[in-house]
C-alpha cells in the first residue's frame, strides 16, 4: 500500500491563514460510497482504499499520515452584505498531495466537527446535504464544468439537529485548492493588505505556474479567474443548474463549482427559477446568476485593489479592464453554447433571435428544460410537417404550438443554410445536451433511502450520472421529469 506523496503548500503558509485543528470523531462510520476512478486519478491504489484506516480517515476518526487538519479563514458578500468573519466552519483540509500525474490537489472534510469558525454551529453536515454535495459534485464533473470533486461520503448514526433530528455524514472533497473570493475579501477588509501577497503569490506558484515570477502575475491571475469565472456561468446556464447560494465566500479562485447547497437543476423551464428556498428576493435566481457572476468578480477586484497599483487611482485603472473582459467572456461563452445545443456549427446573423424565441417558446410553454434539448435533437431538416417534428415529443413539450410552427421553419432555413445533415447533427447536439441530470426528486429518492438504511440507490445513480449524455436504454426513468407529487420539494439553506 502507498499513499500518494505529501506537497503541503495551503499548510505551509501556516498562521493566520489556517490553523491547525483536529477533525472530531464520529461513531461507527459507515462508507456509503467510494469513487473509485477519482481514487485512482489521485494516485490511490486498491490496497490504500481497502484498508480499513482509509475509512476512519474519510470520517474525520484518523489523521492522514504525516499531515495535521487545517481550518481556513475567510469572510464573503452573503446575500449582498459583508461578512467580515466566517472561514471553514465545518471544513477540514486533512491533506494536500500530487496525484497521479502531480497536479497538487487538497482533501477537505466537510462536516468533521467545529473550529473556530464554526460560528455556534455544530461543525457536522447532515446526510442529506452530504448526498446532494456527492453526488452533484461528480455529475458537474462528468457534464464536463469545472467543479470540485468528491471522493467519499461516511454517514454515521450520530444525532443532527436541524429542523428535524437527522444523522451526520462526512463528504470528502478534492480540488487543487479551496480558496474563495472571500479568502481575499478577508484581509481587505481588516485592512491587512499585506497579507494579500503571500495568498495570492501562493496561489499563483501552485494553480497558475505559467504567471509566477512575472510582475504583472497578480493581474494576469485575476483577468484568468474573471473570464473562468464568466465561462463558468454560461456552463450553468446551458444545463440549467442554479447554484442557490452565490455568495462570495462560495466562489472558488481557481473558477470551480464550489459549496454544492440549495442548488437545483431546472426541470420546467422558468427564467425567473429560485432553487433556494431560503432565497425569498430571487437574488441567485437562474437568469440572475450570470450578472451576480460579475458582481462577485468586482468584489473580489475590490478586494486585491493593493496588489493591482501603488495608489488607489493606479489599481482602479488597472482593475476595471480585468472587470470589463466579463460580459465579453460570458456573452461569447454562452453564444458557443447556445449554438452548440441548437446544432449549428458556427454562429451567424439573426441566430441570436432564433435562439431566444426557442427559449421563449420553453418558457412560455413551462417545457422540461433537459428533455426539450434531446427532444429538438431528433428534428429532421426535410420534414415539412409540424406533426411529425421529433416523434411526438417536442410538440408535447410546448403549448404554444403556432409560436413553434412558426419558428420551426426558420430554424430549419437556418440548418439548410450550413448543409446540416440530420444524423450528424444529433450526435453532435446529444454530446451537449444531456440527458441526466441531478434532478432533486432523484436526489431525494436516494436521501430517503439511505436515511432508511439502504445506500444503494446512491451508486445507482451516481453510475447514471457519470454519463450523462449516453442514452443508456433500461434507465428512462432518470431522464424523465419530476412526478406531480415531487415538482415542489423544497431545499434551503439547512445543511
Ligand atoms: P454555507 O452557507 O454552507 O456556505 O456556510 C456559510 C458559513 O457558515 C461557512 O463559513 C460555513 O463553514 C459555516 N457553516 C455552515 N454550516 C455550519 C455548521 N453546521 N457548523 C459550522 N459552521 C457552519
Ligand atoms: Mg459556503
Amino acid at each position: 500500500m502507498t499513499l500518494p506523496p505529501l506537497t503541503p503548500r495551503f499548510a505551509a503558509l501556516g498562521e493566520p491563514y489556517s490553523l491547525p485543528i483536529p477533525a472530531r470523531p464520529l461513531p461507527d462510520p459507515q462508507l456509503l460510497h467510494l469513487n473509485r476512478p477519482l481514487a485512482a486519478e489521485l494516485g490511490l491504489d486498491a490496497a490504500a482504499i481497502a484498508d480499513p484506516a482509509f475509512t476512519a480517515r474519510m470520517a474525520g476518526n484518523a489523521p492522514w499520515p504525516g499531515f495535521d487538519a487545517r481550518a481556513s479563514v475567510y469572510a464573503g458578500h452573503q446575500f449582498g452584505q459583508f461578512v467580515p468573519q466566517l472561514g471553514d466552519g465545518r471544513a477540514l483540509s486533512i491533506a494536500e498531495i500530487s496525484d497521479a500525474v502531480g497536479r497538487p490537489q487538497e482533501l477537505q472534510l466537510k462536516g468533521a466537527g467545529p473550529t473556530p469558525y464554526s460560528r455556534h454551529a455544530d461543525g457536522r453536515a447532515v446526510l442529506r446535504s452530504s448526498i446532494r454535495e456527492y453526488l452533484c459534485s461528480e455529475a458537474m464533473h462528468a457534464l464536463g464544468i469545472p467543479t470540485t470533486r468528491a471522493l467519499a461520503l461516511v454517514g454515521s448514526p450520530q444525532p443532527v439537529r436541524r429542523e428535524t433530528m437527522e444523522t451526520a455524514a462526512v463528504v470528502c472533497r478534492v480540488a487543487p485548492s479551496f480558496l474563495r473570493f472571500g479568502h481575499f475579501e478577508f484581509w481587505y477588509y481588516r485592512r491587512e493588505h499585506e497579507r494579500l501577497q503571500p495568498l495570492a503569490d501562493h496561489l499563483i506558484a501552485g494553480h497558475f505556474p505559467e504567471f509566477d515570477g512575472d510582475p504583472d502575475r497578480h493581474a494576469k491571475w485575476l483577468t484568468e479567474v474573471v473570464e473562468r469565472t464568466a465561462r463558468l456561468m454560461a456552463q450553468w446556464q446551458a444545463v440549467g443548474f442554479c447554484h442557490g447560494v452565490m455568495n462570495t465566500d462560495n466562489f472558488s479562485a481557481l473558477g470551480l463549482t464550489l459549496d454544492y447547497g440549495p442548488f437545483g437543476f431546472l426541470d420546467a423551464f422558468d427564467p425567473q427559477h429560485i432553487c433556494n428556498h431560503t432565497d425569498q428576493g430571487g437574488r441567485y435566481a437562474w437568469d440572475r446568476q450570470p450578472v451576480i457572476g460579475h458582481w462577485n468578480c468586482t468584489k473580489l477586484l475590490q478586494a486585491c485593489l493593493p496588489l493591482l497599483g501603488d495608489t488607489p487611482e493606479a489599481a482602479v485603472a488597472r482593475a476595471q479592464p480585468i472587470a470589463d473582459r466579463y460580459p465579453e467572456a460570458y456573452a461569447a461563452a454562452m453564444t458557443t453554447r447556445w449554438t452548440a445545443k441548437l446544432g449549428l456549427r458556427e454562429s451567424r446573423d439573426g441566430d441570436e433571435a432564433l435562439i431566444n424565441r426557442w427559449l421563449g417558446l420553453l418558457a412560455s410553454s413551462k417545457a422540461d428544460f433537459t428533455r426539450s434539448w434531446r427532444h429538438l435533437a431528433r428534428v429532421r431538416v426535410a420534414d415539412e410537417q409540424p406533426d411529425t417534428v421529433a416523434g411526438a415529443g417536442l410538440r408535447e413539450e410546448i403549448l404554444d404550438l403556432a409560436a413553434f410552427d412558426a419558428w420551426l421553419p426558420d430554424y430549419r432555413a437556418r440548418l439548410r443554410a450550413e448543409q446540416s445533415e440530420d444524423r450528424e447533427r444529433a450526435a453532435r447536439m446529444n454530446a451537449v445536451n444531456p440527458k441526466f441530470v441531478l434532478r432533486n426528486h432523484l436526489a431525494q429518492a436516494a436521501i430517503a433511502q439511505a436515511e432508511a438504511g439502504d445506500a444503494s440507490e446512491i451508486a445507482r445513480l451516481f453510475t447514471v450520472l457519470a454519463q450523462p449524455f449516453a442514452e443508456q436504454p433500461g434507465h428512462e426513468a432518470y431522464a424523465a421529469e419530476p412526478p406531480p407529487e415531487a415538482r415542489h420539494i423544497e431545499v434551503s439553506c439547512s445543511s
